[in-house]
């Protein structure tokens, strides 16, 4: 039986569905496109934020909180600089970005301030040079992202180039890795897109474009350097296992509801998939009416989630521990 109250470590945080991107493997556009129509557009409120960070009962226990996106880039919140500088500096912060909004200006203060903490890392998902990133994080602006890494990387700010390969730009990954580290990046890492074939439709002044997967040994064989960093989907610790619960992480979405994961999260809101059980209106995960402690020793956490693994009822949990959606062994 899990016992999520006492052994999570990590946040991972989506604080808004905003972005300023089109890429097509998201969930909150259509192929790269306009935004999928029951999405919900908002930024999390300040006062759950607030509450989540000065919840002292629940945070002694965990060490890393992480701002990442299915639906937003963290960037776009208004006040993430705010959110940031409420969080106690014994924290590690990690945040993902594609880095192409605010200025040079935001970025040099937003590097000092993250210095203030134990540990940060920024994570920019930088997908090819100036002819290529574009194609696939369609609508950024490359001389905007060079300019905020440079100057974020320049006022201390500790920064990972994260690059998704595909056919169309896997001839930069040398180049891509020597230009992080000129600008001053601490990390290259690369991984494989999670669709073998994708399709983004012509949308604005964004043509269509198709994109093919380049595994990850492919990936290693361009580099000849198995030490550099590669990309895996997590695996979980133990066979048929959660591997979120076994990484001791949970997911908060920018309504401020409390996930087991970010593809849980992701199923109210969802273009291609419908998992009843994590759409279910009742589930007592609300940060506006419960603390983050009170939700993961609800019944829900402790015993039905439990029971939705084991009586292999959720599709995307199946799919998760068992390699297919139906959970056969
Ligand atoms: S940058 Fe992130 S949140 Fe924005 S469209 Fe691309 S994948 Fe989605
Ligand atoms: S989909 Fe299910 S099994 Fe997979 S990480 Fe999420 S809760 Fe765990």
């Amino acid at each position: 039986m899990p016992n999520y109250s006492s052994i999570i470590k990590q946040l991972q945080i989506e604080i808004t569905t905003y972005c300023n991107a089109f890429c097509p493997g998201c969930g909150r556009n259509e192929q790269g496109a306009e935004t999928i129509s029951n999405l919900k557009l908002q930024h999390m409120d300040f006062d759950v934020w607030k509450k989540l960070i000065n919840d002292d009962h629940f945070l002694e226990k965990i060490s890393l909180i992480t701002l990442n996106g299915m639906f937003g880039d963290p960037l776009m919140h208004p006040m993430i600089y705010e959110m940031i500088d409420q969080v106690p500096r014994d924290f590690i912060i990690e945040i993902n970005t594609n880095g192409s909004m605010r200025n040079k200006v935001f970025w040099s203060r937003f590097a000092e301030l993250l210095c203030e903490f134990e540990d940060h890392r920024l994570i920019w998902g930088i997908d090819g040079l100036q002819d290529t990133n574009h194609l696939h994080r369609r609508g950024t602006v490359w001389q905007n992202i060079i300019d905020n890494l440079t100057a974020f990387n320049q006022r201390g700010g500790i920064s990972e180039w994260r690059m998704t390969v595909f056919e169309h730009n896997k001839h930069q990954i040398l180049d891509c890795k020597k230009l992080s580290q000129d600008l001053g990046c601490s990390k290259f890492t690369t991984r494989e897109s999670y669709e073998p074939y994708m399709e983004a439709k012509a949308y604005k002044d964004m043509p269509s474009q198709v994109y093919h997967r380049v595994t990850k040994q492919e990936i290693a064989k361009i580099l000849d350097d198995f030490s550099t960093d590669r990309l895996n989907k997590p695996e979980p610790l133990e066979v048929h296992s959660c591997p979120w619960l076994s990484d001791k992480s949970i997911q908060i979405s920018a309504d401020g509801k409390v996930w087991p994961c970010c593809y849980t999260s992701e199923e109210p809101y969802h273009k291609n998939r419908f998992d009843h059980i994590w759409t279910f209106p009742n589930i007592p995960n609300d940060l506006k009416t419960y603390t983050l402690q009170q939700i993961l020793e609800s019944e829900f956490y402790t015993s039905y989630i439990d029971k939705i693994w084991l009586g292999k009822k959720s599709r995307i949990c199946n799919e998760c521990i068992y390699g297919n959606p139906e959970g056969e062994d």
